[in-house]
């Protein structure tokens, strides 16, 4: 699954990144004093298009990052900083046009799809087996698929994690929450549904949960993203007598 929440990693690192790439274009580009780890190495290889330069960026911030997120100069989220269409540096971060070609980057929440199953005022729930947030309980969803509407995701992912169909009761709601994904911490709006399942034999997914329990909706535990606890709230609003 991958839905979303309270993501926590490494503040401090994605705040120094942020400030260096709200600089002027020229300031940032100039001193390398004033840019963070391989910003400056980007900066110089980058922007010729060549591969190995990318690549030495890259390997710079890696090192460069000691703990937390390691979000470099090819960042994809909010603290992108450079143009994805040209490859030129940009003057701030999304939203923002690209002095070089015109691009208008912004930046939006990623859509996800996720299941409150119910049954006898009890919720399923898994148990990530992958990071972030491993080993913390969730309940089973991912993100949408290109053009995927969120109810077709729901469904899909149903199959995918928990390897059983299961039947729609009603949306929810949705809820911008935050996303740590490839270093970067990223904004997604969760979409919630109700659901019951078709069949009881529910076969997990071990690559995404390592275990499965049920508990009581009315008394919620703390689960792996913050968006999940409120939709939790909402469902038994919805379910609860
Ligand atoms: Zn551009």
């Amino acid at each position: 699954m991958t839905p979303a929440g309270g993501g926590a990693g490494g503040p401090a690192a994605a705040a120094g990144d942020r400030s260096a790439a709200a600089g002027s274009t020229s300031a940032a580009a100039g001193s390398t004093s004033a840019a963070v780890g391989g910003r400056s190495a980007a900066a110089d290889g980058g922007r010729a298009g060549g591969g190995s330069g990318l690549a030495s960026g890259r390997s710079a911030v890696g090192s460069g990052a000691s703990a937390g997120l390691q979000v470099g100069p090819l960042a994809a989220g909010p603290d992108a900083g450079f143009c994805p269409r040209c490859g030129g540096r940009l003057a701030a971060r999304p939203p923002t046009t690209c002095a070089a070609c015109g691009y208008q980057l912004y930046l939006n929440a990623r859509p996800t799809a996720s299941l409150i199953v119910v049954e006898d005022g009890r919720f399923l729930a898994l148990k990530r087996a992958m990071e972030p947030m491993a080993g913390l309980w969730e309940v089973p969803g991912g993100f949408c698929d290109g053009f995927e509407h969120p109810e077709a995701a729901a469904v899909r992912e149903s199959r995918e994690e928990l390897g059983v169909d299961i039947t729609i009761k009603t949306f929810i709601g949705m809820y911008v929450g935050t996303y740590e994904f490839q270093g970067e911490q990223l904004p997604v709006l969760d979409c919630f549904y109700l659901a019951t399942l078709d069949k009881a034999a529910i076969t997990l997914d071990p690559a995404e949960s390592s275990d499965m329990t049920w508990f009581d909706l009315a008394d919620p535990p703390k689960l792996a993203f913050s968006t999940m606890d409120r939709a939790l709230v909402d469902a038994g609003r919805l379910v609860l007598p």
